[in-house]
């Protein structure tokens, strides 16, 4: 519980709006794109700036409450919405400013890809972020950043020059690889453990026109195309980004796809590297074409509409054996939800896999394929049978995968999780963690616990 006193002069000192139950806006504000989640924080603080972001760490450290923190919501695990205590809605600080000189651009948290995109292609330019346009820019970066230029360009926080960074005591620091340099390094793949970033900047690249899209071929040859899929990603360059997916065409056929972007200097030699997928086959359909990037950047947009029930669990695979693409054609087209995405592999190499393991605190530099099974379904009846099969299908592929996951890919998966998330730099972490946050502040997220709320 609140106290009213201090809640009331809380909202009042807030530059932006706040929502209490109730009031309206409160359910909009609350809501997040996986239907799953449907938590009732006491507060929710919509922040208009830096400012607001240290008075709702103050005040929730003061008062004793539990935060949470908003940039696009698209957490599977739904970690941006918390039950009683404060949300830190970050959604409203959408401020941005290209440099097109220097090529970076400074960016609020609150920005989602689309927006994001739309200011940097403004001048031509653009750094990698992920491939559907609603996500949060934060969010999405904190925690890694897959995305169409990122074996051109690294992952999405391979490219921060640096972020501001309200920390548990209220401070707010700039962290960037001359100052607050640890802070740096840990920001980039812990997601919100070490503090709520406020702003984040990038370096940007000459980006445009691309050439990409996907092929589909019946669910039966799923085997045939990802062995397919696996010696295509032997032969290209790091102007190509692959993944290979289960999924239910819009006219009800279960299908695989491989979506496939070009990003490099030439339309026809985009074409001439992405001919292969095209005669592969050959597919039941072809959406492989010359586009702007923000059209490309907006191509899966409609397979992900807000409001779906959203369960997903992956990790990385420690090769793409013959025996793992039988187990994922066993299981392909098996789903019960004709919304799901499973079983899907993402193609990781270039820029992103030449970083060192310890360079960021995001590991996973090494593998070059990761399993998902990223399940949808749009009635809660449904939740029970829908979890049990992305399980089964996980567990089935088991053998061959990592221990080691992506965070941003994954549901709610309890406290031990960050450890094997993070492997290697997980030890590091736990001291940054100590130093940052001791009392835990931070903990709705893919929790890196300090040492005395792990030995408490
Ligand atoms: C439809 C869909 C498509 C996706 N596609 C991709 C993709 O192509 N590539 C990819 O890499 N990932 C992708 N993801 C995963 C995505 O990167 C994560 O879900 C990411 O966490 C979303 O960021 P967000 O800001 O929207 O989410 P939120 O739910 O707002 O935040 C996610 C986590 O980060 C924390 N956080 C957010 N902002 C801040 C901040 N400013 N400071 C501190 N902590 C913060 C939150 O507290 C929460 O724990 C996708 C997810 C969805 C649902």
């Amino acid at each position: 519980m609140i106290p009213q006193p201090q809640l009331q002069n809380f909202r009042e000192s807030l530059r932006g709006q706040s929502f209490c139950p109730g009031e309206a806006g409160y359910d909009t504000a609350r809501t997040i794109p996986n239907a799953m989640i449907d938590r009732r924080p006491a507060i929710i603080a919509r922040c208009a700036g830096a400012a607001d972001v240290v008075a709702c760490v103050r005040f929730a450290r003061e008062n004793d409450v539990l935060v949470s923190v908003r940039g696009g919501g698209h957490s599977v695990a739904g970690k941006a919405v918390c039950e009683g205590g404060l949300m830190i809605d970050l959604s409203g600080m959408k401020g941005i400013r290209v440099d097109p000189l220097m090529r970076t651009a400074r960016a609020e948290a609150g920005l989602t890809l689309a927006e994001f995109d739309r200011e940097t292609q403004a001048f031509g330019l653009a750094t990698t972020l992920g491939l559907v346009p609603k996500t949060g820019i934060s969010g999405l970066t904190l925690g890694g950043g897959f995305g169409n230029l990122m074996a051109k360009y690294g992952l999405a926080l391979d490219n921060l020059i640096s972020v501001d960074v309200v920390t548990a005591d209220g401070r707010l620091l700039t962290a960037d690889t001359e100052g607050n340099a640890d802070l740096f390094w840990g920001v980039r793949g812990s997601g919100g453990n070490l503090g709520v970033v406020t702003s984040l900047q990038y370096r940007l690249h000459e980006v445009g026109p691309v050439v990409g899209g996907a092929v589909l071929y019946p669910v039966a040859k799923t085997k045939e195309v990802l062995r397919f899929f696996r010696e295509f990603g032997q032969t290209i360059p790091d102007e190509v980004v692959i993944q290979a997916g289960v999924f239910t065409s819009p006219d009800g056929i279960p299908v695989i796809a491989v979506a496939a972007c070009y990003c490099g200097s030439s339309v026809s030699e985009g074409e001439k590297i992405l001919e292969p997928l095209r005669k592969f086959g050959p597919p039941m359909a072809d959406m492989i074409s010359p586009s702007s990037y923000l059209q490309m950047q907006a191509f899966f947009e409609p397979f992900f509409p807000p409001g779906r029930h959203t369960y997903v669990k992956s990790n990385f695979l420690r090769a793409l054996s013959d025996e793992a693409i039988d187990t994922m054609g066993e299981w392909a087209g098996t789903s019960p939800s004709p919304y799901t995405f499973a079983p899907f592999v993402e193609h990781w190499h270039g820029a992103a896999c030449r970083v060192g393991v310890a360079d960021t605190a995001f590991p996973h530099r090494q593998y070059s394929w990761n399993f998902m099974a990223w399940s949808t379904w749009p009635n809660p009846a449904d939740s029970e049978k829908n979890i049990r099969w992305t399980r089964e299908c996980w567990a089935a592929m088991q053998p061959f995968l990592i221990e080691g996951s992506y965070v941003n890919y994954v549901s709610d998966e309890g406290e031990t999780f960050a450890r094997a998330a993070y492997g290697p730099n997980y030890d590091r972490l736990v001291s940054l963690k100590n130093k940052y946050d001791p009392t835990n502040l931070f903990r709705m997220n893919h929790n890196i616990q300090p040492t005395h709320a792990a030995s408490a």
